[in-house]
């Protein structure tokens, strides 16, 4: 694990930054919540517990992209299911996806399949970008390492589920992926499927977006 972690860094490094070097083609604002929300939770010490976890020097650079202190998520749960390729994500997103395999998607895997759940496909996190690649759009919130995509999960069987199959695929894939989706509902506050639209087809978008007056207001698609 410690290997791959330093041999991972040299590759991931550039590619972050060079995603941002290019001018930003998206419309952003400054939003004061992001950074106390940040500080908050790194001072709670929420994250102590959790092993498989590298802080990373500040993402970001000349816009607003990255976050004050990201951390490379390489497995939850006590390294009972990875995280495959690791995941930067800031400081709040983190225990919401511990949660969430925890109480939904391990669960959800032991009652339809009777097995345990070893392995997260992840199919983004950080990344510089606009909403749905889309020149002139919002800043994602991929763009504060404040969201996950998600493409499937693999079970201690060898097993795979993915979204682009499993959605509509046999009636045991799509119940599983319907009861892990629901459950990312209760951790995040926006949540995306290929019920939502053709760019989220082959995978779950999670995020912890603010909206509304007082911030909760959520989207479950
Ligand atoms: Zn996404």
């Amino acid at each position: 694990m410690r290997l791959s972690r330093v041999l991972l860094l040299p590759v991931l490094v550039p590619a972050l930054l060079s995603g941002c070097s290019s001018g930003p083609d998206f419309v952003a604002k400054y939003e004061p919540w992001r950074g106390k929300e940040e500080s908050a939770c790194i001072a709670s010490g929420v994250l102590a517990h959790t092993t498989f976890l590298a802080s990373r020097s500040a993402l970001g650079g000349p816009s607003v992209c990255g976050t004050e202190r990201p951390y490379e998520l390489s497995a939850v749960l006590d390294g009972q299911v990875r995280l495959k390729p690791t995941a930067m994500l800031r400081c709040p997103m983190i225990p919401q996806v511990e949660r969430w395999t925890r109480e939904s998607v391990a669960p959800a895997a032991r009652y339809y399949f009777g097995t345990d759940v070893v392995e997260i496909s992840v199919a983004g996190s950080y990344s510089c970008r606009p909403m749905n690649h889309v020149s002139g759009a919002k800043l994602s919130e991929h763009g504060y390492a404040n969201a996950l995509d998600v493409a499937g999960f693999t079970f201690a069987d060898g097993r795979k589920i993915t979204i682009k199959r499993g959605w509509n695929g046999d009636v045991t894939e799509q119940a599983f992926l319907r009861a892990v989706h629901r459950g990312a509902c209760q951790q995040f506050t926006t949540v995306l499927s290929p019920n939502y639209d053709r760019n989220h087809a082959d995978h779950f978008h999670v995020d912890l977006a603010r909206r509304g007056a007082d911030g909760l207001s959520r989207i479950c698609k």
